[in-house]
């Protein structure tokens, strides 16, 4: 058995910044709503929120909601209420979580923050790039609230990404414009447009080179460091807030490489996660990782918020590319050689992949891509089986003796 040693997780001082952004956005929101302006869009968490933002639209994201509803492991106690509307218990947990809490009226921005809602739609946005649970989500809320939906429906399984790609998905967002327009009650400014556009894909840079820092040896954070910092990227793409507190968390993450200083106390293993987190545990996974000294310090699913081929003087085409572009998007061939690049890139020793039971899209491990991957690279891999917001689907003892049984196993490896 690898020793157990005392768990030290070194909190990143700018972590509190994000988390004033993060307030700061919610209060944005909510302040909007009351007011009745600007006008509230909600938008799918890799939709086509430039657009959006060019019109001043004040933009929500229900997934963040719904991860948040997991974090505060509240998400379980309302998917019993869309089950009930006949929503499978199998499909997008965030989904039934999300339906399940607006029924009963709570959210976890009332614990959080003291607001009592989310914000009322003037408009709902989808992209299918990521699934179809997206869509039907955004339709359940249009016929609540009453407010219409818009959409753009994306390829999926995509092996290289063709000019035929781009320019149907490319149409389908110029045809947004005209109906966002009378919803927004001006018109689309393409300057403004572009504008956004580069905040946007200065953004993505910027939270790209704050991943990367996770190469460094030893790493300056963790995967699940990860999921919290990513808020900016997700819920502020677009505008110079978030470009702002990414300078500060990318110097910090700079000088804990300078000092060689480690987010952990021993990092002798080097894991990569594959798949959503598991938000009710991301305290857990944390500390049972660090305690067998590794780093789970990289992942599919943070870097599914960069965005490099955005380009301001092109907007509409760039958007449509850096949309069809990401991971999950894409067929098992072309994920499969991003993932063997990032193994080298971030000098990975084990992955860890997270079949999510009600997120098929997000899991990566059910058609061979492991086994392949392992033949291939020669890096060992476990699959861990558990959910991103449904906590009856996660085993914790299993987790726990699964994932000390691997750490073993690489150890071996090592001799
Ligand atoms: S990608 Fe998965 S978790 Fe995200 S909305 Fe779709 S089904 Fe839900």
């Amino acid at each position: 058995m690898p020793e157990e040693k005392k768990v030290v997780i070194k909190r990143l001082a700018s972590a509190a910044t994000i988390g004033n952004f993060m307030r700061d956005y919610y209060f944005e929101l909510d302040e909007a709503m009351k007011a009745g302006d600007p006008k509230i869009a909600w938008c799918t968490s890799v939709g086509p929120a430039e657009i959006l933002r060019a019109f001043g639209f004040k933009v929500y994201f229900p997934e963040t909601h719904s991860a948040m509803l997991g974090a505060t492991r509240m998400a379980t106690d309302f998917i019993p209420e869309a089950n009930a509307l006949g929503y499978s218990p199998d499909i997008c947990s965030y989904l039934t979580a999300d339906i399940g809490a607006f029924l009963r009226g709570a959210t976890p921005l009332e614990k959080v923050y003291g607001i009592k809602s989310i914000p009322k739609p003037d408009v709902l946005v989808f992209n299918t790039n990521q699934c179809r649970d997206v869509q039907d989500w955004f339709e359940w809320y249009g016929k609540k609230f009453d407010a219409p939906v818009l959409g753009v429906n994306t390829y999926r399984g995509v092996d290289e990404v063709t000019d035929s790609h781009i320019g149907s998905i490319a149409k389908q967002m110029e045809a947004l414009v005209p109906p966002l327009e009378k919803i927004a009650g001006k018109k689309f400014d393409m300057n403004e447009f572009k504008r956004v556009v580069k905040l946007s894909r200065d953004c993505s840079l910027i939270w790209k080179k704050i991943l990367d820092c996770a190469s460094a040896k030893p790493s300056p954070l963790t995967f699940f460091d990860g999921t919290t910092l990513m808020g900016p990227a997700v819920v502020g793409r677009g505008t110079q807030k978030a470009l702002d507190v990414y300078e500060e968390l990318l110097a910090e993450l700079q000088d804990r490489i300078k000092n060689k200083e480690g987010v952990l106390e021993s990092e002798k293993y080097r894991i990569y996660w594959d798949g959503m987190p598991v938000w009710g545990r991301l305290s857990v996974h944390a500390k049972l990782f660090a305690a067998l000294e590794a780093n789970v310090l990289a992942s599919t699913y943070c870097n599914s918020w960069i965005f490099s081929a955005l380009d301001p003087e092109d907007p509409f085409n760039s958007m449509a590319r850096a949309y069809t572009e990401l991971f999950i998007v894409r067929s098992d061939e072309a994920k499969e050689a991003y993932i063997k690049k990032m193994l080298d890139f971030f000098k990975i020793d084990g992955v860890i992949y997270h079949d999510a039971k009600t997120c098929p899209n997000n899991s990566n491990c059910r058609y061979g891509m492991p086994q392949r991957l392992e033949s291939i690279t020669g890096i060992p891999s476990l699959t861990i089986n558990g959910d991103l917001n449904d906590l009856r689907l996660v085993s914790d003892e299993q987790t726990k003796t699964n994932v000390e049984a691997f750490i073993e196993q690489l150890e071996e490896k090592r001799g």
